[in-house]
């Protein structure tokens, strides 16, 4: 299939990229460079240099490629900046998709499958989550994903033909198994990587955002997918949408660590000992978040091959001991 990947040089563009590559796709990256990196676009995917806000330019692109298919990944995402700058949230996530639909309309591409977050569910009242549940976003970044999930339901509804999947992610972690990929993020703020590059030396100590909540340990539990089963799980979505589907799916492998699980199996699997020190806790971090992901392994028969958190931060960790300047560097 002509597959557009929106956001190819970020984290899961990136890792999403090589996937399709490996599955026999053409694929056209897009990115605007403003923060990924233009190493991390594998070989054999052109990459345009554009914003989502172009929508002639992006337009001439899908009919140019032939596109079947838009993979839309690009957005901000860091919830604090979200805070501070909804504005730019809004801008960029919710009014960059608005431009990407226009475009598919314009250049006659009815397929979408949209990154969106479990951050749309806010503070749910249960656990584990189902798709079903309220969505009461807590933060600008989850509402400028929840926005998009209504405009797409939306547009479906003028359009019977469009079709389009959006995946609520969990946390993504790990890197491409093969080393040639990973996570590079200025600043970088997520658990796993904070932890491998204190383990690297780069960072003096890790934090731990409060041990005071109501969970078995006192710290945070997290549902952990690795990045390449999140990608395969967009190709397999993919390949089933059909004209006037509307499909949303969990992306979690349905069971939390918490924070202390998640440090021990680091320094596990690292063999560093690195100082760890008890803080406050994060604004507008929930106690607890893990997935039912039940419906897209009952209704695409999709399972999460990496469950052993151990093996996951493996392949973080094979990518942060070569790259420790991320892709800045490489040894
Ligand atoms: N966390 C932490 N110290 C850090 C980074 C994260 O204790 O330096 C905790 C955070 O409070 C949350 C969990 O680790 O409970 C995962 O955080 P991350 O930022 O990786 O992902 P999020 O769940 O916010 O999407």
């Amino acid at each position: 299939m002509n597959v557009l990947v929106t956001g190819a040089a970020g984290y899961i563009g990136s890792h999403a990229v090589k996937w399709l590559l490996e599955q026999g796709h053409d694929v056209t990256a897009l990115d605007n460079l403003s923060r990924g990196h233009r190493a991390a676009v594998p070989a054999g995917a052109d990459l345009m240099q554009l914003d989502l806000a172009q929508t002639e330019a992006i337009a001439t692109v899908l009919k140019d490629r032939k596109i079947e298919c838009v993979m839309h990944f690009a957005a901000l995402a860091y919830v604090g900046e979200s805070v501070t700058e909804p504005l730019r949230y809004y801008q960029n996530n919710t009014g960059g998709t608005i431009s990407l639909l226009q475009a598919m309309e314009r250049a006659g591409v009815a397929r979408m499958v949209f990154s969106s977050t479990c951050a749309t569910y806010g503070v749910p009242e249960r656990m584990p989550i189902v798709e079903r549940m309220k969505q009461e976003p807590i933060n600008p970044y989850g509402w400028s994903k929840l926005f998009v999930e209504r405009i797409l339901k939306d547009h479906a509804a003028a359009h019977p033909d469009f079709a389009f999947a959006a995946l609520r992610y969990f946390n993504v972690a790990g890197c491409a198994p093969d080393g040639s990929l990973g996570e590079d993020h200025d600043p970088e703020t997520h658990l796993i990587p904070v932890l491998l590059l204190a383990a690297l030396g780069k960072r003096e100590r890790v934090e731990v955002f409060g041990d005071d909540y109501p969970t078995p340990d006192g710290t945070c539990i997290r549902d952990y997918i690795h990045v390449e089963d999140l990608v395969s799980a967009h190709s397999l979505v993919m390949e089933h949408l059909r004209p006037g589907d509307q499909r949303f799916y969990n992306l979690g492998i349905g069971r939390g660590y918490s924070v202390r699980e998640i440090i021990d199996a680091a320094r596990e699997v690292t063999g560093v000992d690195f100082e760890v020190r008890v803080g406050p806790r994060r604004p507008g971090d929930p106690p607890e978040l893990y997935a039912d992901p039940s419906r897209i392994q009952q209704e695409l028969g999709f399972a999460a091959r990496h469950t052993d958190i151990r093996e996951v931060i493996k392949t973080a960790w094979r990518w942060f001991k070569d790259h420790p300047e991320g892709y800045g560097s490489a040894k």
